[in-house]
């Protein structure tokens, strides 16, 4: 068998180490890819596969990419989950005996990915480890482009899910023995790339950012992540800020399904930012400040003391217009700090970086009076917290040209009188210019030809050129002549070639000087990372507390207060939806709650804004809880610990779990951690099963929570026959959204009041969906008919005080089935409507004749199939 080349050994010997990345094999000026993923990164980057002979029998498949425009193609490759490993010549192609020495410098994956598109300025791009002690679960996270890091240890696997979910994980590290089974559950709710590291020992370097870490187990989760890092990103992480340990405990806890139901930070629809809480608060100016917003609704608070520290700033805000928006203005300029420390301690910092971070510590100056002069901090605070880092600005002052270009290799980039050594050789190359420039004038008084120019380019150098034309003036032999073009003549002589050698000369070394001096100055602003760190974190609250105030005024917010147990809401609005409707539309509402009024149970036609009254109450909260004023006149609210809800019937189509499932999973959730500081709402909860056991189940979870769990709870129902629990139930309150009926039609007037609603109106929504007239009328019919029925078989809860196993007489038949079979009787008996065909009959008695308890759903679906054939 033939051998393959040298350099496909170098390359297989390179791959078996990268076996999960796509190898980007540097060749000349291109990434080049083999066997496998050619083939495979030939697909995902329509790109052209062509084959090189390696040596081997068969000729090996192979792709590539030009190396400068190679970060597009990493970008798609990691938006698609993959990594890309980048492999480099790490010696001169020149210099080199055999093969060029080749390593990879980098491990690109989605979790570190440091600049690009893939990387969203108001998100935080997190990786995280997670590792399973006896019954717990490490988890550490770190943003590698900001230098963040948190860990903490979970007690449930719901709360490891929940924490990757809300933190939008790109990767997960994790040890080779990681449970399968927990990884396809994690790979059910989102996705992520997960990667092997088998290494967790803690070593002493990382004293500095993970020593003050007390428990070993977190030490240990944190080490395998810090050993990924370096192991693949090949470079030390001196932009690691301290690693801070948190516990779900120290916020309001709000669990994943409510996170979502309540569409804090994305919708439920679109899963877009749009109609989301954060995009309605969203007014910050910078992206630290963003990505921070997003971070404080995603864990609101619960110390009292911390959210009424914020509420004062952003009272004093709101106060102070003028100032308010000077620091808005100035914050518009204060670049990313945090990502620029990122870049800057990765060594990938170029100048027009530096001259980012410094017009932003130009602006910190003003910042800080402002802060001042509104006493939010006091000064000493302000001095340290607030730091403009003076030196620092002055050095980039000094050093960098204004307007440099990408490259940090092609000079251009520091300024005149910051370096001697550079001034002299740019003193040497202008001089040698002129020179060349009075050459120019000189010579063409000497030849009288006025169109002599002297001009450059890269192979032949300074030319003097004289066009076919005026040849004949030029004396011969006055140059030397180096090139014939269609049109004149290039000359040099020896004096020109001497100064085009000390002009080049010098050329070449400010250009290498310039890049020395420049990776200089990027290291001596690495000294300043901690500093910019701390800046860029109290800019990023500045700047939340500035967006508070500016939505509260201007959507007329009020600043809620505190107390124990009580709720109470004058005038309330869902922050939202009265932003879309435009204000005017929307119907304010109250909301009291307190010791015998622990839960309200909402009643209500469908439409008529029971769902959007308990998310009202639910967002208030939330905004109480960041320190955000409140939609409504007058606001008390108790801290509340956790909130759960199950709202909506939106399928769970992501876990592929059943509508019911994810309804009795959800309540489940609640019931099982809520205490009686926690906020649940219920909207319409056992409605995806038949109504007597839907009802059955909404009555025993009411029961229960009220005698079991206190909470605060909110429970909307069409089930109009729990209302009676309101007198029951010594802690429930009947409330109801009013409707009236106008000409028959029904009128919402979006009005929650007390007391039980009367009658639910589905068939006047029914018509304002403006469903054919005759199916209308005969809905109105059957709906009548079954009025009378029920009046003869009516579900009455039978309430046992304070029961706990509350005992409901059923009916023996399902109200379903019998309307299905007085229909079919009303038929038969009917001559005067239309006759059955024998088809009809046929099919009737096929299906009156099956015994659905005996049948799988894919029988009864085939049988369905049948009958249907029958009548087409
Ligand atoms: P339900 O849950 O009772 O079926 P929703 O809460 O879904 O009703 O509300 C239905 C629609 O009514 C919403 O889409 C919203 O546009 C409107 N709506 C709800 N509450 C109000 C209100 N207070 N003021 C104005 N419009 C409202
Ligand atoms: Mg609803």
């Amino acid at each position: 068998m033939a051998q393959y080349t040298p350099m496909i050994q170098q390359y297989l010997n390179i791959k078996a180490d990268y076996q999960d990345a796509f190898l980007f094999f540097r060749l000349g000026d291109f990434y080049e890819m083999f066997f496998e993923d050619a083939i495979k990164a030939s697909q995902e980057l329509e790109i052209t596969l062509t084959s090189r002979d390696g040596g081997g029998e068969e000729r090996i498949p192979m792709c590539g990419v030009p190396y400068h425009s190679a970060s597009s193609y990493i970008e798609q490759l990691i938006e698609k989950g993959y990594k890309v490993a980048i492999c480099e010549q790490t010696e001169d192609p020149k210099q080199a005996k055999g093969v060029v020495k080749r390593e990879v410098v980098q491990l690109i994956t989605p979790g570190t990915l440091m600049e690009g598109k893939g990387l969203g300025e108001k998100d935080n791009q997190y990786i995280a480890s997670v590792t399973v002690f006896e019954a717990l679960f490490g988890l550490a996270l770190t943003d590698i482009t900001t230098g963040e890091s948190y860990v903490t240890l979970l007690s449930t696997m719901e709360d490891c899910l929940g924490e990757l979910y809300s933190r939008q994980v790109k990767e997960i590290v994790v040890a080779d023995d990681f449970p399968e089974k927990l990884k396809k559950m994690i790979l059910e709710r989102q996705p992520v790339t997960f990667s092997i590291e088998k290494d967790a020992a803690y070593l002493e370097k990382l004293d500095s950012i993970a020593g003050h870490l007390q428990d070993q187990r977190l030490k240990i989760t944190f080490a395998r992540l810090y050993n990924y890092l370096e192991r693949t990103q090949k470079r030390t992480l001196e932009h690691l800020q301290k690693v801070e340990f948190y516990q779900l405990n120290q916020y309001l806890k709000i669990d994943m399904y409510s996170k979502r139901n309540l569409e804090l930070t994305e919708t439920i629809r679109s899963k877009g930012k749009k109609g989301s809480l954060l995009w309605l608060l969203d007014e910050t100016k910078t992206a630290m400040g963003a990505r921070l917003l997003k971070q404080w609704i995603d864990r609101p608070l619960i110390d009292k003391k911390e959210i009424e520290k914020r509420q004062n700033i952003v009272g004093m805000l709101i106060d102070r217009y003028i100032e308010r928006e000077e620091l808005r203005e100035l914050l518009k300029e204060v670049y990313d700090l945090e990502r620029l420390s990122g870049k800057i301690a990765f060594g990938n910092a170029n100048a027009r970086d530096l001259i980012q971070l410094k017009k932003s510590l130009e602006k910190i100056p003003e910042i800080r009076s402002i802060v001042a002069s509104l006493g939010i901090a006091d000064s000493e605070q302000i001095k340290k917290e607030i730091d403009p880092c003076e030196s620092l600005k002055e050095l980039l002052q000094k050093a960098i040209i204004e307007n440099p270009p990408i490259s940090v290799k092609e000079g251009n980039i520091i300024k005149d009188g910051f370096n001697e050594e550079l001034d002299r050789y740019r003193d040497a190359a202008r001089n040698g210019k002129t020179w060349i420039a009075e050459l120019e004038k000189r010579e063409r008084e000497l030849t009288g030809i006025k169109s002599l120019k002297i001009g450059y380019n890269k192979v032949f150098g300074y030319y003097i050129e004289v066009t076919k034309a005026n040849l004949h003036l030029l004396d011969e032999g006055r140059y030397e002549r180096k090139q014939t073009l269609a049109n004149a003549e290039r000359y040099v002589t020896p004096e020109l070639k001497e100064k085009e050698v000390l002009i080049l000369e010098a050329e070449e070394k400010i250009v290498d000087l310039e890049y020395e001096l420049f990776v200089q100055i990027r290291d001596e602003v690495k000294q300043y990372i901690p500093r910019l760190q701390l800046l860029a974190k109290k800019i990023a609250e500045l700047d939340c507390l500035q967006c508070f105030a500016v939505i509260s005024e201007e959507r007329h917010y009020t600043k809620p207060s505190f107390s124990d147990s009580e709720l109470y809401i004058k005038d309330g609005r869902h922050p939202v939806v009265e932003k879309v409707m435009e204000s005017d539309n929307y119907v304010p509402n109250d909301c009291w709650m307190k010791e015998g009024r622990n839960i309200l149970l909402i009643t209500g036609p469908n439409m008529s804004g029971k769902s959007t009254y308990m998310r009202q109450i639910a967002l208030t909260a939330v905004l109480a809880q960041i320190g955000c004023f409140v939609p409504a006149s007058e606001a008390v609210l108790p801290i509340f610990d956790q909130i759960f809800t199950r709202i909506g019937a939106a399928d769970d189509l992501v876990s592929g779990q059943s509508t019911f499932m994810v309804e009795m999973l959800e309540a489940k959730n609640a019931i099982v951690h809520a205490t009686n500081q926690s906020l649940i709402l219920f909207d319409e909860i056992g409605r995806g099963t038949s109504t007597y056991d839907g009802m059955a189940l909404a009555q025993a979870i009411i029961e229960y929570i009220h005698d079991h769990i206190g909470a605060k709870t909110l429970f909307s129902t069409h089930y109009h026959e729990l209302t009676v629990l309101g007198d029951e139930l010594q802690n429930v309150q009947n409330v109801h959204v009013k409707a009236i009926e106008e000409n028959g039609k029904v009128v919402f007037l979006h009005k929650v009041d007390e007391g039980a609603a009367d009658q639910s109106y589905g068939i006047h929504v029914a018509e304002l969906a403006e469903l054919p007239e005759i199916l209308i009328q005969r809905a109105k019919e059957i709906l009548s008919k079954l009025e009378g029925d029920n009046q003869k078989e009516k579900y009455t809860p039978s309430v046992i005080e304070h029961s706990v196993e509350p005992s409901i007489e059923y009916s023996a038949e399902p109200s379903q089935l019998s309307l299905f079979g007085d229909e079919i009787a009303e038929k038969k008996k009917e001559p005067a409507g239309k006759k059955l065909s024998s088809k009809e009959k046929e099919v009737l008695s096929i299906i009156s004749s099956l015994d659905l308890l005996d049948m799988t759903p894919l029988e009864a679906l085939n049988t369905l199939y049948d009958i249907q054939k029958k009548l087409k």
